[in-house]
């Protein structure tokens, strides 16, 4: 596949295609050797920064995509926007979907966000 095609599938898609898509490849992927002392995995992230009126921007806060808990949403419920934030309950890790309940894409763990 050129690399034209698929940068403006990901340009285009609803943001429930992209989270999904993205978690399946990158979570297949193995980009260094884990050991029983260390454990990497590729995700997609989300930044967000802030400042107030005639201030500097705040620092760059990360929030992995993800993606939404088909269980809970029936097929073709794209939702909004990356508008939905909070945390896993299973591994603590910032996390940010289009819907409320979602599934975290480092532990597979439920995700509610608000
Ligand atoms: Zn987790």
């Amino acid at each position: 596949m050129k690399d034209e095609k698929v940068i403006g599938f990901l340009e285009s898609c609803p943001a429930s295609v992209l989270a999904q898509v993205l978690a399946k490849g990158l979570g297949a992927r193995r980009e260094r050797q884990e050991t029983e002392d260390f454990q990497c995995k590729p995700v997609l992230a989300f930044a967000t920064r802030s400042r107030q009126e005639g201030s500097d921007w705040e620092p760059w806060e990360l929030s992995v995509v993800a993606p939404h808990d088909e269980s809970d949403y029936p097929r073709g419920n794209h939702g909004e926007p990356f508008s939905q934030f909070g945390s896993c309950v299973s591994c603590k890790v910032a996390c940010v979907s289009h819907l409320k309940n979602a599934v975290c894409p480092l532990c597979g763990g439920a995700v509610h966000l608000t």
